[in-house]
């Protein structure tokens, strides 16, 4: 498996404004709690930004297709 680091800041303030708080935290059970100190990367083609849940810290990641990366806006 190849893990590519990618770089989060290189996305539109909004992008990454919609990223850090559309989450899903498994240790919390709860959506959109927001993370802090994202991390971007890509794996076996799944790009996926990892960070820290902003009420637990426990580690929050937001898995996402490559097709989707340009419509991610509801
Ligand atoms: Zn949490």
């Amino acid at each position: 498996m190849d893990k590519v680091e990618r770089d989060f800041y290189q996305r539109s303030e909004e992008d990454q404004a919609s990223f850090l708080q559309q989450t899903w935290c498994n240790k919390c059970q709860k959506v959109d709690l927001g993370m802090k100190d994202p991390q971007e990367y890509e794996l076996d083609g799944v790009i996926l930004i990892e960070g820290k849940c902003n009420v637990c810290e426990d580690t929050v990641t937001t898995e996402l297709a490559p097709d989707d990366e340009a419509g991610w806006e509801e």
